[in-house]
């Protein structure tokens, strides 16, 4: 008899602390989001591909195709053009492409700007079907990023 007393009173009270972490979660901030349609908010200290960076001044990317990025790359997976127009005082960058298939996402191409014209992006969903995909144009991707 006892025994049976004991066994409905802890039934009892694992039901109510149940109940209670329940009921605590219910009002917390949820910890998930609804992907694809919702995004994540990644730490600053995140690593996604690299991104050309844009003056906010002149709205052209701040990259002089100096070429250090390119040589410092360890999986040769950045290449670049560019030119210097008529009665400018520096190049400016025509074509920046990387092969995202082989980077390992080091840094060095980062650190090696002296021009502060690169930087790690967020982008974190990158899912697709062909390797062609990855191998980036970031003129055009930072673009498209600008008139969003
Ligand atoms: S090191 Fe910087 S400025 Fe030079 S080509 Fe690379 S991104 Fe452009
Ligand atoms: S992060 Fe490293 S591997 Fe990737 S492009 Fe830059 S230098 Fe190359």
């Amino acid at each position: 008899m006892w025994n049976y007393l004991k066994e409905i009173f802890s039934g009892g009270y694992s039901l109510l602390v149940g109940m209670w972490i329940t009921l605590r979660h219910t009002f917390r901030r949820p910890v998930t989001v609804q992907y694809p349609y919702e995004s994540l908010k990644m730490p600053a200290r995140y690593r996604g591909h690299i991104q050309l960076v844009f003056d906010a001044a002149t709205g052209q990317p701040k990259c002089v195709a100096c070429m250090a990025c390119a040589r410092a790359c360890p999986s040769n997976c950045i290449s670049l053009e560019g030119h210097k127009p008529e009665g400018a005082t520096r190049r400016v960058v025509s074509k920046y492409t990387l092969d995202f298939t082989s980077c390992s996402l080091c840094g060095l191409c980062v650190e090696s700007c002296s021009f502060d014209a690169l930087e790690f992006s967020k982008d974190y969903n990158l899912a697709a079907t062909k390797k062609d995909e990855y191998v980036m144009d970031l003129m055009k991707q930072a673009q498209g990023k600008q008139e969003k």
